[in-house]
C-alpha cells in the first residue's frame, strides 16, 4: 500500500543513473565554490534557453529540408532503377535484332537452295523451312515492338517522376533559403551564446555536466536548473519547504526539488 503510493509519486520522467541527487556527495568538490558552481549551472541554463530561442525560430525548417532531401534521394535511386531495367530491355531488343539477322540470311540461304532442288519432297521441306523461319523473324518483331512500348512507358515514368523532382527541388530551395536566411540573421548572436556555453561548460566537471545535459534532455521544458517561483520550484511547481527555501535563498547550498530532481538556484545570490 505504501510502496504503491511512492511509486505514483515519480511523476516526472529523469533518468536516474546521473542526476544531480547522485552528484550531491561530490558537489562541494573540485575548483569552484558550490555558489560559484551554482552560479555556472544557472548562467549555462540561461545561455541554454537563449540557444533555444535561437533554434526554435528555425521553427520545423530544418526538418522539413531533411524530408524534402529525402524524398528527393528516393526519387532518383527510383529513376536509377528504372533506367537499369530499360537498359536490360534495350538489350533485349538488341537481342531481338540479331535474331533476326540471323533469321534472314538463313532466310536466304534457304531461298538459294530453292532454285537447285532436284525433287518436290525437297522443294516442299525447304519451302516449309523458309514458312517457319517467317514466324520466327515474326516473333522476334512482335517482341521488338512489345519491348519498345515497354521501355517508352518506363521512359515516360522517368519523365512524371523527373517533374517530380523538379517540383521538389524548387521546395527545398526555398526552404533552404528561408532557413539559411533566418540562421544567418541570428549567426553573431548563436556564435556569442555557443561561445558562452562553452566557457560555461568548461568550468563545470564532466559528471555535473552530463546530469544538467540529462536531465534537460529528459524534461519538457528542457530546464534543469530553475529559480523559484512563488515558492515553488519553477520547474514543476511543487511547494517547496520553508527550511529548504532559506538554503536556496542563501545561494551557496546544492537544494535538488525532490519532486522532479531539478537544481533550485537563487539568481541573484553573489551575482554582485
Ligand atoms: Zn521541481
Amino acid at each position: 500500500m505504501s510502496d504503491k503510493s511512492k511509486i505514483n509519486r515519480v511523476e516526472t520522467p529523469i533518468d536516474q543513473r546521473e542526476t544531480f541527487v547522485s552528484l550531491s556527495k561530490n558537489f562541494s568538490e573540485g575548483s569552484l565554490s558550490v555558489s560559484e558552481k551554482l552560479q555556472v549551472l544557472y548562467a549555462l541554463q540561461q545561455t541554454d534557453n537563449e540557444i533555444g530561442k535561437i533554434i526554435n525560430l528555425r521553427g520545423a525548417l530544418p526538418q522539413e529540408v531533411e524530408t524534402v532531401e529525402e524524398e528527393l534521394t528516393s526519387l532518383k535511386a527510383k529513376i536509377a532503377s528504372i533506367r537499369e531495367f530499360i537498359g536490360g530491355l534495350e538489350a533485349e531488343v538488341e537481342a531481338h535484332k540479331q535474331g533476326i539477322v540471323d533469321v534472314d540470311a538463313e532466310y536466304n540461304r534457304y531461298h538459294e537452295q530453292l532454285g537447285k532442288v532436284a525433287n518436290s519432297r525437297e522443294f516442299d521441306s525447304i519451302n516449309k523451312e523458309l514458312e517457319n523461319l517467317g514466324y520466327e523473324r515474326q516473333i522476334h518483331e512482335k517482341n521488338i515492338g512489345e519491348l519498345r512500348m515497354l521501355i517508352a512507358e518506363k521512359k515516360d515514368a522517368i519523365e512524371i517522376i523527373n517533374d517530380r523532382i523538379t517540383i521538389r527541388e524548387e521546395d527545398l530551395n526555398a526552404k533552404k533559403a528561408e532557413l539559411e536566411n533566418i540562421v544567418s540573421s541570428t549567426a553573431d548572436e548563436e556564435k556569442a551564446l555557443l561561445d558562452k556555453r562553452a566557457k560555461y561548460s568548461s568550468q563545470l566537471d564532466e559528471r555535473t555536466l552530463s546530469a544538467y545535459d540529462r536531465i534537460r534532455a529528459s524534461v519538457h521544458n528542457h530546464l534543469a536548473v530553475v529559480s523559484v517561483y512563488e515558492n515553488s520550484c519553477g520547474g514543476c511547481f511543487n511547494a517547496i519547504t520553508p527550511q529548504r527555501l532559506v538554503d536556496i535563498a542563501s545561494g551557496n547550498k546544492l537544494v535538488i526539488c525532490e519532486n522532479c530532481g531539478r537544481i533550485l538556484v537563487n539568481p541573484l545570490a553573489n551575482a554582485e
